[in-house]
């Protein structure tokens, strides 16, 4: 650290840290401090016994050391309506190197944006500097440094993935913007979105960059009160979703906020509030210049984290499916009701269940789901004789992939297992002898015999071939040799079980008689 940087920590964060307390407890009810309103604890239904005893840990430390340290974000939304949080954000006017001084298990993550992660087995409290202006926050992009693992996304999905890191701060180098004479403390770009901000500021500058007002509570370690600046405590009781400042502004500033608008929107039954909601349709197309990685993270979010279907229904109500997948967009508009449609609707009701009952989800089975028409139409673009060979199946999975990538990157070890989840679909529709065998060991088998149910339930597979399939997974090695010897007797073209004649329509839109919702 040299020059001014090490002028202004001399000077300043010496201040902080004397500053010891911070706040005056209030007395009773609620009382205004600077520009918030506070919350005391008789006022708010937040206990401690509901937050995580490692945000708890991070929270004491810090005031000890003569900090603030508050919990800010949707974890202070979620507790305020009786939801589990999902993580919890620590918002501090210490400064990351400050952080990682107090903790041994700590670790300083972003390029752009330095903010400390404290490490508790599992878990990771996140634990952010306040920010002076209205840059989205770290906590909302995962730039990662070169030294953290990604063990959050080997929880997803095992395997290597051999895209480029994505970072969507880099997209102009502080070289280029030096050179050019920009402020590089903060940098916006033609249409108002803010590319880089990383100014630190206090409480009451932070939080006029938060997104909505719910998600601006900060709940406050040092005596239990929640503090308000922005009418976010009434909001969240009135269950209402309302935007920061000025809607159509901050949706230029990061127009993820109007998939986070859906999000919270499907996850939590608020009602966007008609201002916040009114410029989406005007501005969706604004999408179309996000870094494709983060609004991969954001798809995720959307559909699995157990409102997968609710978030289809209201981004497709608002305009927003079309611009975050076009394909998909196109295809449920096209053909309302189809059966991939139906298929897609049912798998994420599926996922959801999945979720909320603490079993594994993955990228690759989301996104099956969701290019399943799209790969259909793929198919019959080609010759018919060609629809069963797992070479075309490839090809158009691959045409399916491309056509989203430009939207949403989808990292290549997902898009391998949805190319392998398609591909083994004629291997499982006609099963042969030894090869069956074979095919249960695949690593996508699982996954692919998913697939295999959801296409039988809507007339798309033989629902008998599911069926035997169910039992080969139930039986003993013995039964299973046996089961795919009397395969290779009956028949060269799989069990007897087939309704006959070639199956029509593997990523098919609508077999004859199965449209309609
Ligand atoms: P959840 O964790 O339940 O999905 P959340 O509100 O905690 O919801 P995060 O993405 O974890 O969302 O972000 C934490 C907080 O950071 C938010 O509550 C909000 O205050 C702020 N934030 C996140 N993303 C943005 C954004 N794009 N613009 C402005 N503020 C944001
Ligand atoms: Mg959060």
């Amino acid at each position: 650290m040299s020059g001014w940087k090490a002028r202004y920590y001399m000077r300043h964060v010496r201040l902080l840290k004397r500053k010891r307390p911070l706040l005056t407890p209030p007395a009773a009810g609620e009382t205004a401090t600077g520009l918030a309103r506070v919350i005391t604890r008789d006022g708010h239904p937040i206990s401690r016994s509901r937050i995580s005893p490692d945000a708890l840990r991070v929270l004491y430390r810090l005031n000890e050391a003569g900090y603030q340290a508050f919990l800010v974000g949707g974890c202070v939304r979620d507790l305020m309506i009786g939801l589990e949080p999902k993580d919890f954000d620590v918002a501090t006017n210490a400064r990351p190197e400050d952080v990682r001084r107090l903790f041994r298990n700590c670790r300083l993550v972003g390029r752009r944006f330095r903010l400390a992660h404290v490490f508790f087995g599992r878990e990771i409290i996140e634990v952010a500097t306040f920010r002076a202006s209205s840059a989205p926050p770290p906590g909302d992009e995962p730039i990662i440094d070169d030294e953290t693992d990604d063990s959050d996304e080997s929880q997803l999905d095992a395997g290597q993935d051999d895209e480029p890191q994505h970072d969507a701060h880099d997209e102009l180098p502080d070289a280029t913007l030096e050179g050019r004479g920009v402020d590089v403390e903060r940098v916006i770009d033609a249409h108002g979105r803010i590319l880089r901000d990383n100014v630190y500021g206090s409480i009451d500058e932070d939080v006029w960059r938060r997104d909505f007002t719910a998600n601006s509570l900060y709940y406050n370690i040092a005596d239990f009160s929640v503090w308000d600046y922005c009418g976010g405590f009434e909001d969240v009781q009135a269950r209402r979703l309302r935007l920061i400042g000025d809607p159509e502004t901050r949706y230029r500033e990061d127009p993820v906020r109007m998939l986070r608008a859906a999000r919270f929107e499907a996850k939590l039954g608020f009602a966007i509030d008609e201002a916040t909601a009114e410029p989406i349709a005007r501005l969706r197309q604004l999408m179309a210049g996000v870094p494709p990685a983060r609004l991969f993270d954001e798809t995720l979010k959307l559909f699995l984290t157990g409102h997968g279907v609710r978030s289809f229904e209201v981004l497709r109500a608002r305009g927003l499916l079309e611009v975050l997948l076009p394909s998909i967009g196109e295809f449920v508009r096209r053909h309302p009701g189809s059966a991939p449609e139906r298929l897609l609707l049912r798998g994420l009701a599926n996922t959801d269940a999945r979720v909320q009952s603490d079993r594994p989800v993955t990228p690759t089975y989301l996104f099956a789901l969701l290019l399943y028409g799209p790969v259909g139409l793929e198919i019959e673009k080609m010759p018919r004789e060609r629809w069963d060979d797992p070479a075309s199946i490839v090809d158009a999975v691959d045409a399916a992939v491309r056509a989203i990538y430009t939207r949403v990157a989808i990292p290549r070890r997902f898009s391998l297992g949805v190319r392998d989840m398609f591909a083994l679909q004629p291997r499982l529709e006609t099963p042969r002898g030894k090869r069956a065998l074979r095919t249960l060991e695949h690593p996508r088998f699982r996954a692919a015999f998913d697939l295999l149910q959801l296409r039988a339930e809507f007339g798309m597979a033989d629902p008998a071939i599911v069926e035997w399939w169910q039992r080969l997974q139930q039986s003993d090695p013995q039964q299973r040799a046996s089961m795919s010897e009397a395969l290779g007797r009956e028949s060269t073209d799989g069990p007897s079980t087939r309704r006959g004649g070639r199956r029509r329509r593997r990523g098919g839109r609508r077999p004859r008689g199965s449209s309609g919702a």
